[in-house]
């Protein structure tokens, strides 16, 4: 289930945006008008009934974006993050719906925790937000969590994301009780022995800089047994973070043979590549590690055919005091819900690699069907989950413009095109 807090809804009229919505067919100039949050009339020169105007002159009115893949931090790590500064950052990303992972401290892997949650969300949340649960108790691999229960509490999905499940017999089970409790499970592919210690994507890079390395296959190698499993067992599973050319391979080679998979990969893996690591920032510590530049265009075509269908932030905020230590020391993760559109509009769609239209849907009905979410759509009778865009505008990132409580963004110093405007979420402008 997907919370927000409970303020209500909105009458609103968007005037003169270039409306997009690419499944619905429509790139044009119109007006929209949301009743009551939600949308009854999309056309020119609409009626304004009092509603509140929003001028969207020289502004691109898309599909609400969809995160899968948060760390809001809670509960344990407030310092780092809460639902509501998590939610903030997500809303001032054009985000309308992000769901958490359940990595946290203590990890989220009871019903009364997930209860818990839920109600903190219904107070706090800026956007619609739902949790996953844990595959395995404490996420230590040993035993599985009360997945039944935790489906019936309202859990989104199971992940043990930060790690893996490691034991294929475990996995074949989870993805049994998967079956009975309808969810599905989301897998952070790492075999634990090929990635031991490294830092780095296992390659020139990480040799001149005489690192550890966590090579390609530690991934890949994991993808193919999940994706073997799951055909064995005939169920469905998500990929997280996919960063390697051999795992979008092995993806391919799945879906042809009729496996029901899913993936997604970051906006930090289709952008950079290892070279970027030369510089040692910390920011630029991530697990999975940014690899080689034919793997970051296998990410890319796989991205634009379809074959990966959702972009996700994997937000992954960490104090400051953690990252400002030398490179090897430093925890992997990287911020990324209030940069990943602009990140992705510079690097990806202006450079011509995939177009506007494709990152919209990647960024919003893709993961939407992945977690079989109702997709965000600019239609009629459609709850109004929107994002309101200027591509002309240029911004700086900054340490202290940020809404999360961290910043550990990749993108610090860095000039970017284009900017979130607006965004509406169930029918209320969460940020503007
Ligand atoms: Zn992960
Ligand atoms: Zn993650």
């Amino acid at each position: 289930m997907l919370v927000r807090n409970d303020a209500p809804a909105e009458n609103l009229l968007i005037a003169g945006a270039r409306v997009v919505d690419p499944l619905e067919g429509i790139d044009t100039s119109v007006d929209v008008r949301i009743d009551n949050g939600t949308i009854e009339q999309i056309g020119t020169a609409l009626d304004r009934n009092e509603h509140r105007v929003i001028d969207g002159a020289g502004l691109t009115l898309a599909p609400g974006f969809v995160d899968p893949h948060v760390h809001l931090r809670v509960p344990g790590r407030e310092d780092e993050e809460t639902i509501a500064s998590g939610t903030a950052a997500a809303a001032s990303g054009g985000y309308c719906t992000i769901l958490a992972m359940p990595n946290t401290e203590p990890v989220l892997d009871s019903a009364a925790m997930l209860g818990a949650l839920i109600e903190d969300a219904k107070r706090e949340a800026e956007v619609s937000v739902g949790f996953l649960a844990a595959i395995t108790k404490g996420q230590d691999g040993a035993e599985l969590t009360e997945m039944a229960e935790l489906a019936e509490a309202g859990a989104v999905a199971f992940s043990d994301d930060g790690r893996p499940v490691t034991s294929p017999g475990l996995m074949r089970r989870a993805l049994q009780y998967g079956a009975v409790s309808g969810l599905k499970l989301a897998l952070h592919c790492e075999e634990p022995t090929l990635s031991g210690g490294g830092h780095v994507h296992e390659g020139v890079v990480s040799a001149e800089l005489g690192f550890g390395g966590y090579p390609s296959i530690a991934e890949s190698v994991m993808v193919e047994r999940d994706l073997a499993l799951a055909a064995y067992e005939r169920r469905p599973l998500h990929l997280l973070h996919l960063s390697a050319q051999e795992s979008v391979d092995a993806l391919r080679a799945a879906l042809a043979a009729g496996v029901e998979a899913t993936a997604e990969v970051t906006p930090h893996h289709l952008c950079l590549t290892d070279e970027a690591v030369r510089t040692l920032d910390s920011n630029l510590k991530m697990n999975p590690p940014l690899r080689s530049d034919d793997d970051r265009l296998a990410l890319i075509d796989a991205l634009r055919d379809g074959t990966i269908g959702a972009i996700a932030t994997d937000h992954a905020p960490h104090a400051r005091h953690e990252k400002e230590v030398p490179f090897e020391a430093a925890p992997f993760g990287v911020t990324g819900l209030e940069t990943a559109f602009s990140a992705l509009y510079t690097y990806i769609v202006e450079p011509g690699l995939i177009s506007l239209h494709t990152i919209l849907e990647r960024l919003s009905a893709g993961p939407a069907r992945a977690y079989g979410l109702d997709e965000p759509r600019i239609a009629v009778g459609k709850r109004a989950n929107l994002v309101l865009l200027d591509l002309n505008a240029t911004w700086r990132v900054t340490e202290n413009g940020f809404r999360s409580r961290s910043s550990n963004s990749w993108l610090l110093g860095e000039t970017l095109r284009g900017k979130v405007r607006t965004t509406i979420a169930d029918g209320r402008v969460a940020f503007e």
